[in-house]
């Protein structure tokens, strides 16, 4: 047998060979696995509005060291997503929601617009296909632009027809995450910290959570959890872990828990540029896996970055992933394949200016050429399992879609 098959099934036995061991059991009302910006919202979902009793156990030192601090930080629209898919629903819905509340709390964030550009001709049909799709998911505000008018209001800008979105916008992640930890935790919320999910198992139709410092799972080769909770609800959004923090729960059908395929998105800066070229997003036509190389995105502080690009990275064992043992690595040798594709709609971009910037990974469930895959919200009518839901496939627009996927949530516990 393989070492990681092993590993797996050995975490997996666990939960027979402790039940006898004398390992500390507490009973708790709600468990959320993952203190990202989902996890933290359906935290403060449940506390603040159902009156419920949270716990929030993350293996990281903190909260939002997993995806929610790696992305672009953009508010979508909601133009890309299939019709009435979750992403499109949950898009709209959590950009509008997610507005309010940063405007209500004081969240740094600035509705700057983006364009979208085509710079070839047969690029067009697809704008007018992206508009439509817009259109369809209820975005407010879409226009087709002519080249002038796109190139007057970013003078640095060639294309040959752009779709202006004047809903998409940029915020700032950590005090979004910050403000409703706050407000979790004066609900009664407790954050738990440097604490690993490592499986579970079923007693009745009780979900026992076994759980172990992070750094003993890590360091110790015998896998023992330290504690074992015996919660009502629990919320499975462990973000590039959930499907293997599923799969360590002994109980559920391996059917129901989608494969994930890695894909890493690399971001570059642009050296020696004190102002910005551009004022607004602006974004290529979407490639297979992301929303095109070329992205240009700014921060709320005037910081320029380009990307995320799209590099399909091998599988990882369930193991590893719960280990949190992700390779962020970027490589500068990427920036050969961003040039071209930024110039050409930035064709001013000088040579060797792109810094290699930070990295992200996408929890995807299609793999490269599958095509569009949606946000997958398992509840027990799929996996037979009363109290739990697992979030899967939660990758862009998942900052956006946070407080809408935290409503879907609550209301599918039926609390
Ligand atoms: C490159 C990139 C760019 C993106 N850009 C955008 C964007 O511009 N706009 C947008 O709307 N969306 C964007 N997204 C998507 C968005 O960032 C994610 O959907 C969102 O951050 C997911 O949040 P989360 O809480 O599900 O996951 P995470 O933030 O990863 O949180 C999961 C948490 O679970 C913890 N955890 C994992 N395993 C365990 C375990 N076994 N026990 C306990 N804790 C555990 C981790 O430590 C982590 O803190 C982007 C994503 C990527 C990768």
């Amino acid at each position: 047998m393989k070492l990681n098959k092993f590993l797996q099934n050995s975490i997996k036995n666990l939960a027979q060979n402790l039940i006898s061991s004398g390992v500390a059991k507490e009973t708790a009302d709600c468990v959320v696995i993952g203190a990202g910006v989902v996890g933290i919202a359906v935290a403060r979902e449940l506390s603040l509005n159902y009156g419920r009793n949270v716990l929030v156990i993350d293996s990281g030192p903190t909260f939002g060291t997993g995806i929610s601090s790696r992305n672009s930080q953009v508010v979508h629209a909601g133009i890309y997503y299939p019709p009435n898919s979750l992403k499109a629903r949950f898009c709209v819905r959590g950009r509008r929601l997610l507005y309010d509340y940063c405007k209500e709390h004081g969240i740094p964030h600035k509705q700057i617009g983006k364009l979208i550009v085509a710079t070839r001709n047969e690029e067009v049909p697809k704008l007018s296909y992206l508009l439509n799709r817009g259109n369809e998911n209820g975005v407010e505000g879409l226009k087709m632009m002519e080249a002038s008018e796109a190139m007057a209001i970013e003078p640095q800008l060639q294309c040959i027809r752009a779709l202006w979105s004047p809903t998409s916008g940029i915020i700032d992640t950590h005090s979004l995450m910050l403000s409703q930890l706050g407000e979790a935790e004066s609900h009664g919320t407790t954050f738990c910290y440097n604490n690993t999910v490592i499986g579970a198992h079923l007693e009745g139709n009780q979900i026992h959570l076994h759980i172990s410092e992070t750094e003993s799972f890590i360091n110790r080769d015998q896998q023992h959890p330290d504690i074992i909770l015996v919660p009502k609800l629990v919320v499975n959004s462990a973000g590039l872990s959930s499907a293997a923090v599923a799969r360590c729960f002994s109980g559920i059908n391996p059917r129901v828990i989608p494969s994930y395929y890695y894909a890493r998105g690399c971001y570059f800066s642009l050296s020696n540029t004190r102002v910005p070229p551009f004022k607004h997003l602006i974004y290529p036509i979407p490639e297979d896996g992301g929303l095109g190389v070329g992205q240009f995105t700014l921060d709320l502080d005037g910081q320029v970055k380009f990307g995320p690009d799209v590099e399909w990275l091998g599988p990882i064992d369930d193991v590893s992933s719960l280990q949190n043992k992700f390779d962020y690595t970027v490589c500068g040798d990427r920036a050969k394949k961003f040039y071209p594709e930024i110039r050409k709609y930035y064709p001013l971009l000088k040579d060797d200016s792109l810094q290699p910037g930070y990295s992200g990974i996408r929890p995807k469930i299609s793999g490269p050429g599958e095509g569009f895959a949606d946000f997958i919200i398992q509840g027990e009518e799929c996996h037979g399992i009363p109290g739990l839901v697992n979030l899967f496939g939660i990758e862009s627009p998942g900052l956006t879609s946070s407080m809408a996927i935290a409503e879907h949530v609550a209301t599918k516990l039926s609390v």
